[in-house]
């Protein structure tokens, strides 16, 4: 059977190349006679694999020494409760609202602290992120948290927060790996690996070494980051198989020239598409175009009937999963890493092909 392109948000396209690997190695993983999830975690060939994946991160993304690498489960969602029970010393925390899991992240924060929602585009329908300066921020507060791609709306902060000597949490779910980013500038960084890394089911976090070992006493062993750094996130069995298809992505990674590449050929594929966007008035692009993310790119006809079935039509010529997130409606492709610029490409003559067929009344 022949492949779609698929613009699903998450769980996404995986690089053909790397599944093809995972396929080649499934049955007898470099002679060791079995699958890579049929072995101990605590194996030698699998302890090969792990902290390989975690080197070749730290290649990828160029992480300091001074940060720890975790490998974790429970999703990004997870990660809304354990950034406070971490994290939250003082018990301030400041977020930054520009969607959904931004909101979810600050509703859930408030359980464990004083949150406090220092900035939000709500009611502007997240059709941007918001604009902060340093003083919108408590400069006591223990962290601020954004979510730097919003993956329903298709915003993205084009620039990082100013937050003075505040540590900078962020949700990096979306866009991870899409583009090189300054690891330093951050405190914390987290994100599940469904949309741009992995099959679902790992969680990575990306932490400074003087913000583990804070936790509040009454935080879940499972998670309390410095248990897990203790453990090279083996205190328990990690996503042994999730881990190892993540390491076949960061190697494809720098096959193709690492983030910076990454970062070009994303650049040409979101520039098509919004090229196209920003050239008819048939289809409305509603993101403003200063928060215009390059991994997920959101579009309306404007009739909420034709939307449906441009999403039909697109899928019989196998452009699938084009439906937008179901609280905003219209259309969504997500273009991460792994979607082809063929893909685009194809999405784009359908789009125009679609408008002159069907004129709006
Ligand atoms: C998908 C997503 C989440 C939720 O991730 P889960 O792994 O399903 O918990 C959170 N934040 C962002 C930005 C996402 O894209």
């Amino acid at each position: 059977m022949e492949r779609v392109f698929n613009f699903s948000a998450g769980p996404s396209m995986m690089p053909e190349s790397v599944l093809k690997k995972a396929a080649e190695e499934m049955l007898n993983y470099d002679g060791s006679g079995m699958s890579v999830m049929e072995m101990s975690h605590r194996s030698p060939v699998y302890e090969k694999i792990i902290s390989d994946a975690e080197r070749l991160l730290r290649q990828v993304m160029e992480i300091p020494d001074h940060y720890k690498v975790l490998f974790l489960q429970g999703g990004a969602s997870t990660q809304f409760a354990a950034v406070p029970l971490n994290l939250m010393k003082s018990g301030k925390a400041d977020y930054v609202l520009s969607g959904q899991f931004s909101t979810k992240a600050y509703q859930e924060a408030k359980k464990y602290g004083d949150a406090r929602v220092a900035a939000s585009s709500k009611e502007d329908n997240f059709s941007h992120v918001p604009k902060t300066v340093r003083e919108d921020f408590r400069a006591d507060a223990d962290y601020v948290h954004i979510c730097l791609n919003n993956t329903i709306y298709g915003t993205k902060f084009s620039a990082l927060p100013d937050t003075g000597d505040v540590p900078l949490v962020a949700d990096l779910s979306s866009c991870i790996l899409s583009e090189p980013v300054d690891v330093s500038r951050f405190g914390l960084i987290y994100a599940g690996a469904q949309k741009n890394m992995a099959p679902a089911g790992l969680t990575v976090v990306i932490v400074r070494e003087d913000l583990i070992g804070i936790a509040r006493e009454n935080t879940p062993t499972m998670l309390d980051y410095k248990v897990m750094a203790d453990n090279n996130s083996m205190y328990n069995t990690p996503p042994c198989y999730c881990i190892y298809v993540a390491k076949l992505v960061y190697e494809w990674i720098l096959s193709l020239g690492g983030l910076t590449a990454m970062k070009a050929r994303n650049e040409k594929k979101a520039a098509l598409l919004y090229g196209y966007l920003d050239r008819q008035d048939y289809y409305l692009a509603p993101v403003s175009k200063d928060s215009r993310s390059m991994m997920n790119v959101t579009f309306v006809t404007g009739d909420a009937e034709l939307d449906k079935k441009f999403c039909a039509e697109a899928a019989k010529e196998g452009l699938v999963n084009l439906k937008g997130h179901r609280s905003v409606g219209g259309m969504r492709a997500s273009i991460y890493n792994a979607m082809p610029y063929e893909g685009v490409e194809k999405l784009v003559e359908f789009m125009d092909k679609f408008a002159k067929e069907n004129p709006k009344a």
